[in-house]
């Protein structure tokens, strides 16, 4: 038997996780950046929490995360249908950012608010697009001068895409005063639902009035479409405590 290591396997061993403002995948913004109010920390775990591990990373403002899609089946398809698309395109996985490709890895651009070395390594981090409990796999600072190509042609999806209107039913507004982190979650939802987080093909329906939820900290956002003329809008109808009963956790 051949006892020579693998050479075209590698096995990746997370260096901490992140704990960040969307415990669903449902909601997500699809990329980092998209909501700047979304609020993450990665946690580092031993032995890599060494804090000489990331002596001088405070004097970076972004980050590049290599995570692993955890939460993706581990099965990929040579085609995808990217959401930008309307859900009814396909292009290539690898022309794509899909959750589902081979090695499930992904990358996003973060930034950096600060570093807690008091007890193990701690990293603040804003407008990351990651799940609760991504698993993280490397750290690397952005350099601008290297990675920022503002001439850059993207494909399909050349800019940002167009934010929905949203708004907010007086009952939410009454649970949202209420809260400590009023102003960063009323930001927090309007940059979320702003995306249109509905499925594509539920986008398309105007006549529609169901209740969708998005979970975000430790709420359930309730909303609902509105028909305003042509345009469609989103309506926050109510802010809720998340109640793991209703099968989400
Ligand atoms: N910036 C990354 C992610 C793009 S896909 C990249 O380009 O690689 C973004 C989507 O990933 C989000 O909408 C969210 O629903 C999903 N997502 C985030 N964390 C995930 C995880 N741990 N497992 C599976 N999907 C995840």
């Amino acid at each position: 038997m051949d006892d020579a290591p693998n050479r075209e396997h590698f096995t990746l061993t997370p260096i901490g996780h992140v704990i960040s403002d969307y415990p669903d995948k449902f909601g997500i913004p699809r990329q980092p950046g998209l909501a700047p109010a979304a609020d993450a920390r990665l946690v580092l775990t031993a032995p890599y929490n060494n804090p000489l591990a990331v002596r001088g990373l405070e004097d970076f403002s972004h980050l590049w995360l290599s995570f692993i899609f955890h939460q993706s089946p581990d099965r990929w398809t040579p085609l995808v249908r990217p959401p930008r698309l309307g859900g009814n395109k396909k292009v290539g996985v690898f022309a794509s950012r899909s959750t589902h490709r081979p090695n499930r890895l992904g990358l996003s651009l973060v930034k950096l608010i600060g570093i807690d070395t008091q007890q193990g390594v701690v990293l603040t981090l804003q407008g990351c697009d990651l799940v609760s409990g991504t698993p993280i796999i490397d750290i690397k600072p952005y350099l601008p001068w290297a990675e920022s190509q503002p001439d850059a042609q993207a494909g399909f999806a050349p800019q940002a895409p167009s934010l929905m209107a949203v708004t907010f039913h007086p009952a939410a507004l009454d649970t949202l005063a209420q809260r400590q982190d009023s102003a960063t979650l009323h930001a927090l939802i309007e940059q979320v639902l702003g995306q249109d987080p509905r499925p594509a093909y539920q986008q398309q329906d105007t006549a529609s009035k169901r209740l969708y939820g998005v979970r975000l900290r430790d709420v359930d956002v309730k909303f609902r479409p509105r028909q305003k003329g042509e345009a469609t809008t989103l309506e926050v109808m109510a802010i809720e405590p998340y109640a793991e009963s209703n099968g989400n956790a």
